[in-house]
């Protein structure tokens, strides 16, 4: 089994999370990618994040035309913050030791990694696809790794071997400069997000009048 884990807060999930997580499913060969909406995220600012039911199900119907995607609650059934090393704990303990699990993020995410619990460890349970996003180049990612696993990768390295017989790889994706900032602030402001996201995902925030009623933010 070749496991895509594909974390984030999906604050709403749009074309971006999509395609990206399309290209590496076919680009890794995976049979799964399964999308991990954080229920308690420790670092990202909370005034806009709304509920996580919400968020599970906007991430539930974007996914539901793809049948190699699937979407986990798993951090929404453990109490407490969501960390990312807790859930791949959990995966390994429930796929094996056999399977192959690719925990896949954008680049600006892994700029931030230092600050998640237990990051070696994460190194350690898991093969890792840092996505390229436009606005953050890899090179910083170097910095990282040397300063977390204390590895100095060659620069334009494309791949680098990590401890435990793990590979981290810097994955070109096509460049799409949309994020759920965007979506929450064109939303906010009553303007057209057609296209940004899945037309079930649109549908779901119009009717339930999510990103512009202060009333149905957590
Ligand atoms: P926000 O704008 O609220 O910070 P976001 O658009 O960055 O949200 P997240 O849910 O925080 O979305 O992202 C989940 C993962 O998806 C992260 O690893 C992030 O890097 C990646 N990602 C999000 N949007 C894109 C994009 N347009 N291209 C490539 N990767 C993306």
């Amino acid at each position: 089994m070749r496991l895509g884990i594909f974390g984030g807060t999906f604050n709403p999930i749009h074309m971006g999370h999509l395609i990206t997580a399309e290209q590496v499913r076919e680009a890794f060969d995976l049979d799964r990618m399964l999308f991990v909406p954080s229920a308690r995220p420790p670092h990202k600012p909370s005034p806009d994040l709304i509920d996580g039911a919400h968020r599970l199900e906007m991430a539930r119907l974007a996914v539901s035309d793809n049948p190699r995607f699937d979407v986990s609650a798993i951090e929404h059934e453990r109490s407490g913050r969501s960390y990312s090393v807790e859930t791949a704990e959990a995966f390994r303990r429930e796929w094996g030791r056999e399977a192959a699990l690719y925990f896949v993020l954008g680049i600006d995410a892994f700029l931030e990694i230092a600050t998640w619990r237990e990051p070696k460890k994460l190194f350690a349970l898991c093969n890792f696809v840092i996505n390229s996003r436009p606005g953050f180049p890899f090179d910083q990612a170097h910095q990282v790794l040397s300063d977390i696993l204390g590895i100095a990768p060659p620069t334009d390295a494309q791949s680098i071997a990590l401890p435990h017989g793990r590979t981290l790889w810097f994955h070109d994706v096509f460049p799409i400069g949309i994020s759920s900032t965007l979506i929450r602030d064109r939303l906010n402001r009553g303007r057209s997000v057609k296209y940004l996201l899945p037309g079930s995902v649109e549908s779901y925030i119009l009717s339930h009048h999510l990103y512009s009623d202060k009333e149905n933010r957590s």
